[in-house]
């Protein structure tokens, strides 16, 4: 979450810690800091609640300079957002820390260190980093030794860079959960929590592996490992393109990303669809060998990416005949599960950090799936690196915190995924072609649902007073619903519910009144008559509906019901082109209720704490 910059150079390093910080904001945040070390050991450090701009404005203030320094964005753990609690910590003015995720045991630790004469000043676990670096420096030779003990008293996940007035030429760095990434200039050297953060300034980059210790300076990067030893860790050239300044004429990174559908989804496509079926070898070395043994699919996913798993399984076990459970990751690493013989483990995550998801990964390495797999978006993250397969959606960087082209591009890959596994498993030839068709169809059917969006935006009037709503869809399109419920949360701040119609009955109808608007997904499919009985349940306790519809489905708009047509399109690709009128739907509310949209309240994009 939250993010970490640092450098060490012979310039001042101010602009490219602010730069980086600003690189990160649409993660989510709730503060912001620096602190900066100059050659003559002058520390200075600056924090302010809420935007980076403000810290920048601060920071021109004062003009404040060093060559080595480390800055933070904060989303708040322990401890309200002050600017006591943001980050560079202190330890007498002489260590200097910034941190990720969370140390479990600082409550533990901050006894001890109270009793060892160190004075608290903030109600963070971070703080008890400070001081516990500053403790073990007492006996240690150098800081990267006094770092590698104390992550030894930490419990949890985190990433951490800590900085020592006595010796402004190095900061030395842990990873324990939350990436971290060493970036490497020419004489001089980055830190970050993400490249994104560090393009401006090099392309080379060395990622931290779990439970690594790196020191850093200008020329050199020594790494440890968890043991002590002495490790190399591959350089790599990024890949990534993006440069994060770019709305590219869009109001919103959310809007831009929206619209990006139609070209990421024919990316995700590319050189991997072919008008036969797919290209070989598309999941990775060996994946072809390893789905062929499938016969059952475990997916793990949190938030979007568990309702892409959820579309996934009515594909998986209707055309693939392959039986699936999805999880949310929360759930599954805390409870004894069973695992299926032949059984593949599937992961999904925009990030590839996603904490709960990355546990879930490391129990089931140990509970003895055949295989796992990770549906991912950023290439080199961890899920990409720790599973034995990867297939990466190509969405290119979602800055939105609201997740929606990493969403239906997961989707792409899913139909791929019952493509690979299917021909192992029956999947009819009526049902492939059907699906080969379908998804070639699909970027072009993307691009004329998002024609769709003037008249959402008129939509969203009737919608901007309300204070709770409920979505309803049957079959695959019950996930679409959930997701359509949970984006109108994130980014509006209006109450949604989905449920599945054919529930109405069992307790939901219950809610129903002129203040409750009812949103309805209703392809032309086999549920269709079944969901028209449940639009007249509705209708007979006098709700107001919003039905995304088929014209095929004869829905007329009357005055209990507003029907929005969607493009008629082939029943496989249809959860992905009925999730786009509703993700115009609540970026359209957001707009009009004056939220902020890139950057709901309270939410970070990628949930790197548990
Ligand atoms: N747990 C720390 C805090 O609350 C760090 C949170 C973060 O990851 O930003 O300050």
């Amino acid at each position: 979450m939250c993010g970490i910059v640092g450098a060490v150079a012979e310039r001042n390093v101010v602009e490219i810690l602010l730069e980086g910080l600003k690189r990160l904001e649409y993660r989510g945040y709730d503060s912001a800091g620096v602190a900066l070390l100059d050659s003559d050991g002058n520390l200075t450090r600056l924090r302010r609640t809420g935007k980076v701009q403000e810290l920048a404005d601060a920071v021109a203030n004062e003009s404040a300079l060093g060559a080595t320094g480390i800055a933070h964005t904060r989303w708040a753990t322990h401890g309200g957002v002050t600017e006591a609690n943001a980050h560079p910590h202190f330890s007498s003015d002489r260590i200097a820390v910034v941190h990720n995720g969370i140390i479990e045991n600082y409550l533990e630790l901050r006894k001890q260190l109270d009793n060892a004469g160190y004075t608290f000043t903030s109600d963070t676990d971070t703080e008890t980093i400070a001081h516990q670096v500053h403790e073990e420096l007492k006996s240690s030779d150098d800081l990267l030794s006094a770092v590698q003990k104390a992550v030894k008293k930490f419990h949890g996940a985190y990433g951490t860079v800590v900085m020592d007035r006595e010796d402004p030429s190095r900061v030395v760095v842990a990873r324990s959960g939350s990436p971290l990434v060493i970036g490497l200039g020419l004489g001089e050297n980055f830190i970050a929590s993400d490249q994104l953060a560090l393009l401006p300034v090099t392309r080379r980059f060395i990622f931290l592996e779990e439970g690594d210790v790196a020191e850093i300076t200008r020329r050199t990067v020594k790494i440890v490992d968890i043991d002590g030893n002495p490790v190399e860790r591959d350089i790599v050239d990024s890949v990534v393109e993006h440069d994060a300044g770019d709305k590219g004429g869009y109001r919103h990174y959310m809007l831009k990303e929206i619209h990006e559908q139609p070209t990421v989804v024919r990316n995700a496509l590319k050189g991997r669809l072919l008008d036969n079926g797919l290209a070989e070898g598309i999941f990775g070395q060996g994946a072809d060998e390893l789905l062929a043994k499938v016969q059952h699919v475990q997916i793990i996913a949190c938030g979007t990416s568990y309702h892409a798993g959820m579309t996934a399984r009515y594909w998986l076990e209707q055309y693939a005949n392959v039986s699936c459970n999805v999880e949310i990751a929360s759930e599954f690493r805390y409870r004894k599960s069973f695992v299926q013989p032949n059984s593949l483990l599937v992961t999904i995550s925009q990030s590839g950090e996603t904490a709960d998801t990355l546990a879930a990964l490391r129990l089931a390495k140990e509970l003895g799936y055949m295989g796992s797999l990770t549906v991912c978006n950023v290439p080199g993250s961890s899920l990409v690196r720790e599973s034995d397969l990867a297939f990466m959606t190509k969405a290119g960087a979602e800055i939105g915190v609201a997740s929606t082209k990493a969403f239906t591009t997961q989707l792409t890959a899913f139909l791929m995924l019952t493509l690979a596994l299917g021909q192992h498993n029956g999947l009819s030839e009526e049902d492939g072609k059907s699906i080969i068709s379908a998804l070639q169809s699909l970027p072009a059917k993307l691009e004329e649902t998002l024609l769709l969006s003037e008249g959402i935006e008129d939509l969203a009037e009737e919608f901007a007073d309300k204070h709770h709503s409920l979505f309803l869809g049957r079959g695959d399109q019950y996930p679409i619903a959930m997701e359509g419920a949970l984006k109108l949360k994130e980014i509006s701040y209006i109450h949604a519910e989905a449920y599945a119609s054919g529930e109405l009955k069992h307790g939901p109808l219950a809610l129903i009144d002129d203040e409750m608007p009812v949103i309805v997904v209703a392809p032309n499919n086999e549920l269709l008559e079944k969901l028209k009985s449940n639009v007249e349940e509705v209708r007979a306790r006098g709700g107001i509906m919003y039905v995304f519809a088929d014209k095929q489905a004869n829905f007329q708009s009357d005055e209990t019901m507003r029907v929005i047509n969607v493009p008629h399109c082939e029943a496989p690709i249809a959860p992905i082109i009925y999730t786009v009128p509703l993700q115009l739907l609540s970026y359209y509310v957001a707009l009009i209720k004056g939220t902020d949209v890139d950057q709901p309240r309270n939410l970070a994009k990628s949930v790197t704490v548990e």
